[in-house]
């Protein structure tokens, strides 16, 4: 089966910040494991051979608002591009505040025009509702270059605020802009319910599962009952995207490991008794590989 990651990372320790540094110490140590303080895009492309997939985005984020930054906004774009330079069957995305204003607008559309970078990542922990009035520019942009926009909801870092995580607030964006291509990172967990309701109703919200490795690692029955979920609300299969956040989780659950449960996931009877409706192989490719393409890739690849 074919498989696209829609949602993973590449950094080294000179592109982040000290309270990145600091905040991963502290995620490493709490999972009793060695901190991720360098993950270049090789140490992504060696994960993909070793696990079958074909292709992947990266979602860089823009924490240097609120942060001192050891590179500029444009600087890190640059960096990004150049990472996956070598490699065509990995993209890249921009990672811009949009409390930036016009400066924050003009590099989105430099590095999609200049750069080639495929979409927007957007991190509301950093300090803002995606929501707000004054970002609207933004996504009349993004409609106007016809790029998607990730969207991080749910648990965040030490150091960050996790109500601006809230997929609600994504609902009035969803709304005012029908065209505007948006997914919801992480399924928006632990609110697994409101990213689903955000999607439901607006057919142009997707999400993904990147982070689910914890609970597939420990509680396994808990992706099940999402999908379950996920497929009442007619959100699973078709906008529903199969993804990592690698390296975050390879402690929990190593991205082989993770496809492999992902790739082979059945309901378990009981569910199915209780009337949910068994997933079939057709779907679970959907998720793999099928949205991600044509979400992300496009006629463009
Ligand atoms: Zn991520």
């Amino acid at each position: 089966m074919r498989v696209i990651d829609a949602h993973a990372h590449t950094w080294t320790r000179d592109i982040i910040s000290e309270q990145d540094r600091q905040a991963r110490k502290i995620a490493a140590e709490r999972a009793g494991v060695e901190p991720q303080l360098d993950s270049p895009v090789q140490k992504l492309k060696a994960a993909m051979n070793k696990s079958g997939v074909e292709r992947a985005v990266v979602l860089p984020i823009d924490s240097g608002f609120t942060q001192t930054m050891p590179l500029s906004l444009q600087e890190k774009t640059d960096w990004h591009a150049d990472e996956v330079a070598d490699f065509p069957d990995i993209i890249t995305f921009v990672g811009v505040d949009p409390r930036r204003g016009e400066e924050g607008l003009r590099e989105l559309e430099r590095a999609v025009t200049e750069k080639g970078c495929r979409g927007w990542k957007m991190y509301p922990p950093n300090g803002f509702y995606p929501d707000d009035d004054s970002f609207y520019p933004y996504y009349e942009k993004c409609v106007d270059l016809d790029i998607p926009i990730v969207i991080h909801t749910g648990f965040t870092s030490r150091f960050k605020h996790v109500k601006y995580g809230q997929p609600v607030y994504v609902d009035k964006i969803a709304t005012d802009f029908p065209t505007l291509k948006i997914v919801l990172a992480h399924v928006g967990a632990p609110w697994v319910n409101e990213a689903l309701m955000v999607a439901s109703k607006n057919p142009n919200v997707s999400v993904d599962v990147s982070g689910w490795q914890i609970f597939a690692s420990k509680v396994p029955i808990r992706v099940c009952q999402m999908i379950a979920e996920a497929k009442l609300n007619r959100v699973f299969p078709n906008r529903m995207l199969f993804g990592s956040d690698f390296p975050l989780f390879e402690y929990a659950l190593p991205l082989e490991k993770w496809v492999r449960f992902f790739a082979k996931l059945q309901l378990p009877n009981d569910m199915v008794d209780q009337g949910y409706a068994q997933i079939s192989e057709d779907e679970i490719e959907t998720v793999m590989w099928k949205n991600a393409e044509r979400l992300f890739f496009g006629d463009r690849h």
